[in-house]
């Protein structure tokens, strides 16, 4: 099955910067002329030993950002999307945005991309995954220039956002007409289904468990130091009480990653980015000890893909470590370091 992968968030993003305007103003005018360096600073460690270069890299690039942006009544920023007139909480703005797609600050870049992709891969299915509120005016605009220009193009709409939508009591489509199929939750499954590859009747499909791929990411262009693979190590929550979080309001129920399924797949990751590559699973890890002996959890998997592997490999933020008893991983790998609520389980 042939497939490709984009990244739009940070294409985008770079695109914009790159294209920057002639500016009046000297500040602009300045970020510009270093954001070669900037975007340099951001990708490699020696970016990140000095607090003052790594702020005046992040504050140059929003400024970039925003200005790019500031006629079209948005604010934009590295971690930020807010239209004056659209909220991407309310759906009949969601839907204007697919309904006029020329207006927002992406246009040129994903249409130019986006009909690249179609002329040369010619898909008949076409994935979102939306997963935070700053990214749903722009997912919508470029869902509504695919209906546009191809009105037979199958839309699929998935992701962390769109999972909570689906798991509202009482939720209901507004957007038909403009996406074919919803997605709740991991993705896999019901990808295979919308696709045609039917269950032989073992659920196997529900219940398949895939080693994440991040080889057509671009991995090294992220504003990081180093590859930070994203590993679930379980879905839903074990904790499952924090009165903010959707979790519960949604019903997810909390299911584990094995954990030598865990340790394999972490292997694999790491093998494939060898170089200064930083795994960090970020999710929630189930307790164990004393909260009812579940050694079978990602604490383990933890202590001992820390001592099977070398220190740089050993970042990683760790939630939660209170209740998991972090004192395992310091008594057997000695990479403990004390921090708040998120500690930082890093040796260096
Ligand atoms: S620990 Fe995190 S995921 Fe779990 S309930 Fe609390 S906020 Fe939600």
């Amino acid at each position: 099955m042939k497939y490709s992968v984009v990244d739009a968030n940070l294409e985008g993003i770079l695109e914009l910067l790159k294209n920057s305007d002639k500016a009046s103003d000297t500040w602009t005018r300045r970020a510009s002329r270093h954001l070669e360096s900037h975007l340099c600073d951001l990708r490699s460690r020696e970016g990140y030993h000095s607090i003052d270069r790594y702020k005046r890299a992040i504050k140059d690039l929003n400024r970039l950002l925003e200005m790019k942006t500031a006629e079209n009544r948005i604010r934009l920023g590295l971690g930020n999307f807010e239209h004056q007139d659209l909220a991407p909480t309310r759906s009949r703005d969601l839907i204007k945005a697919a309904e006029n797609p020329e207006a927002n600050p992406f246009y040129p870049y994903f249409k130019n991309r986006l009909l690249h992709l179609v002329e040369n891969d010619q898909p008949s299915m076409v994935g979102f995954s939306l997963n935070y509120l700053s990214q749903a005016l722009t997912t919508f605009a470029m869902i509504g220039f695919l209906r546009k220009e191809f009105p037979a193009m199958t839309l699929i709409l998935g992701g962390g956002l769109v999972t909570s939508w689906m798991r509202r009591p009482g939720w209901q489509n507004p957007f038909k007409g403009l996406v074919d199929h919803f997605v709740a939750g991991p993705g896999e499954g019901p990808l295979l289904s919308i696709m045609g590859v039917r269950d032989t009747g073992s659920g196997e499909i529900g219940n398949l468990h895939c080693t994440p791929c991040y080889d057509p990411l671009p991995v090294k262009d992220y504003f990081a130091p180093g590859a930070i693979l994203p590993y679930a190590s379980s879905s839903g929550c074990y904790w499952n009480r924090c009165s903010f979080c959707p979790e519960r309001a949604e019903g997810n129920a909390y299911v584990p990653v094995a954990i030598e399924t865990m340790i394999a797949d972490l292997q694999a990751l790491v093998k494939k980015i060898q170089a200064g590559s930083d795994p960090s699973g970020r999710q929630r890890l189930e307790p164990g000890g004393d909260e009812g002996d579940r050694s079978s959890s990602s604490r383990c998997a933890m202590v001992r893909f820390c001592e099977n592997h070398s220190p740089s490999y050993r970042s990683g933020f760790l939630f939660g470590l209170e209740t998991i008893r972090m004192r395992d991983v310091e008594d057997r790998t000695g990479i403990w370091k004390p921090g708040c609520a998120r500690h930082h389980a890093e040796r260096d």
